[in-house]
C-alpha cells in the first residue's frame, strides 16, 4: 500500500512509522499517488496569524470577531474547545469562555500573508482557485513530470513550508474532484491530510449527512429533510427526474453528488460571483414606462452576458437610487437558475412592483448571482407559468437570429422605448 510520510516526505510501501525520519505522521492510501484535485485549507488561520504575530496567546483562547456587539469570525482551537463557533454572536461566545482574549481583524495583514501562500501554490500547479484569504482548490493534474513526485508528496511539502517558512498550519483533501477534494480537507483538522479514493467514494458518502454539501444551508437542509432525505444514502434512493422536479437545479446537482460526481473543473480565474448592469439616468425619473424599458434593457445585458459565459444564475437582484442617493436593494431566490431575459425581466420587474415606492430615481439596476453553469439551468422555463416555455423557445431563437445577424437584428419592442 503507498504509503508517504508528511515530515520528510518519503514515499513509502506499508509503513506506519517513517524508517527515514522516525515519523509517525505517515499517510497510506491505495489512491495516494494516483489523485490530483485538492483543496487546502489553513486550520484557524485569522487566529493563528494573531498567535503566531504575539507568542503570549500561544495558549490562550482567542476569538476574532468586531467588539462585543459583533459575531465570531475565526475562533482558535482552545476557544473551540470551549464550544465557540465561527458566525456566533460575540456576547454568546464570550459567555462560553469568559477569558477569552478578543482581537479585531487585521484584513490587511491576513491579505499579506495569504498572497505569500498563493506564491507557494503558484510553484506546484498553475490551476489554483482560491475561495477565500485561507483555502484554495489546486488541480496538480499533469505536474508529476514537471515536480518529479506525484501531488500527494507536492501538498505535504506545501503545509509543511507554509509550517516552517509561515509558522500557520493547514490540512489537506486529496481526491478525485472538488466536491470530495472540499469534504476531505475538514475530516481531520487541524493539520489534517485526508484522500477520498474513486473506489471508496460511494460507501464513504452513504452515511454521511447531506449537510456536508458545501452551499447547503439550515434552509436548504430543511427542506431536504421535509423530503426525507438526511443522509447520501437517503438521496440514493430518489430517481433524477424526481429530484429536479422536487428541488429544480439543485436536484440535477444533488443526484450526481449522492454518487459523488461533481464535474466542475478548478479554475485558475476568479470566479464570477454575479454579473450585472445599471443606467444612471440624465434626469431623475418616476415614470413607470420608462423605467420598465430600461429594466427590459437591462436584462438583455444581463442575460446576453450569462449566455456568452454558459452561465446561469439563481438570484435575481433589483437596485434603485432615489434622489436623494439612498439605494434601494431587492433581492428573490429562483427556484431554477436562468440565463434567460423575459425571467430576469420578470423577476425584476416583480420586485420593482412589490416596491411601493415610485421614485424619481437616478439610478436602476438588475443583476444575476448565485451563479452556476448553464447545464444546470432551466431550459423549459417555469413549470408554474405555463407561457415560460413558449417565450423561452421564442428568446432562443432571437439569439440565433442575432448570433447570425447581429445583436441589432432583433429589438423587442420594450427596449425602443
Ligand atoms: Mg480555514
Amino acid at each position: 500500500m503507498p504509503a508517504l510520510c508528511r515530515d520528510c516526505l518519503s514515499m513509502l510501501e506499508n509503513a506506519r512509522r517513517c524508517p527515514n525520519c522516525g515519523s509517525p505522521r505517515v499517510k497510506t492510501h491505495a489512491e495516494l499517488f494516483d489523485l490530483t484535485i485538492a483543496h487546502m485549507d489553513c486550520d484557524a488561520f485569522y487566529a493563528s496569524v494573531e498567535k503566531r504575530d504575539n507568542p503570549e496567546l500561544a495558549d490562550k483562547p482567542v476569538i476574532i470577531g468586531g467588539g462585543r456587539r459583533g459575531v465570531v469570525s475565526t475562533a482558535c482551537y482552545v476557544a473551540r474547545i470551549r464550544g465557540v463557533r465561527s458566525a456566533m454572536p460575540m456576547f454568546k461566545a464570550l459567555a462560553l469562555c469568559p477569558d477569552a482574549v478578543v482581537i479585531r481583524p487585521r484584513m490587511s495583514v491576513y491579505a499579506e500573508v495569504s498572497k505569500q501562500i498563493r506564491a507557494m501554490m503558484d510553484e506546484l500547479t498553475p490551476v489554483v482557485e482560491p475561495l477565500s484569504l485561507d483555502e484554495a482548490f489546486m488541480d496538480l493534474s499533469g505536474t508529476e513530470r514537471l515536480h518529479g513526485a506525484p501531488p500527494a508528496v507536492m501538498l505535504a511539502g506545501l503545509v509543511k513550508r507554509i509550517k516552517d517558512e509561515l509558522g500557520l498550519t493547514g490540512s489537506i483533501g486529496l481526491s478525485h474532484n472538488k466536491f470530495l477534494a472540499k469534504v476531505a480537507s475538514d475530516l481531520d483538522k487541524p493539520r489534517g491530510f485526508s484522500v477520498i479514493g474513486a473506489a471508496e467514494t460511494v460507501a464513504f458518502l452513504h452515511d454521511k449527512p447531506v449537510r456536508l454539501i458545501w452551499g447547503i444551508g439550515p434552509a436548504g437542509q430543511e427542506s431536504l429533510e421535509k423530503a426525507g432525505i438526511r443522509t447520501f444514502a437517503d438521496l440514493l434512493r430518489w430517481e433524477q427526474e424526481a429530484l429536479t422536479a422536487r428541488f429544480g437545479s439543485m436536484g440535477y446537482r444533488l443526484w450526481h453528488l449522492a454518487r459523488g460526481q461533481d464535474k466542475r473543473r478548478v479554475s485558475a480565474h476568479d470566479p464570477i460571483k454575479s454579473i450585472s448592469n445599471e443606467t444612471t439616468f440624465f434626469e431623475d425619473t418616476a415614470n413607470t414606462d420608462v423605467l420598465d424599458g430600461h429594466l427590459w434593457r437591462m436584462a438583455e445585458k444581463v442575460s446576453g452576458r450569462a449566455k456568452a459565459r454558459g452561465l446561469a444564475g439563481r438570484v435575481v437582484t433589483l437596485k434603485l437610487k432615489q434622489s436623494n442617493h439612498k439605494i434601494l436593494t431587492r433581492r428573490v431566490s429562483l427556484r431554477d437558475a436562468t440565463q434567460m431575459a423575459d425571467t430576469i425581466y420578470r423577476q425584476a420587474r416583480a420586485l420593482f412592483d412589490q416596491l411601493g415606492d415610485r421614485g424619481p430615481y437616478r439610478l436602476l439596476g438588475c443583476g444575476l448571482s448565485d451563479l452556476c453553469s448553464e447545464a444546470e439551468a432551466d431550459k423549459s422555463g417555469d413549470l408554474l407559468d405555463p407561457g415560460a416555455a413558449q417565450r423561452s423557445v421564442a428568446e432562443r431563437a432571437t439569439d440565433d437570429i442575432r448570433k447570425r445577424f447581429g445583436s441589432d437584428a432583433i429589438v423587442k419592442g420594450r427596449a425602443l422605448r
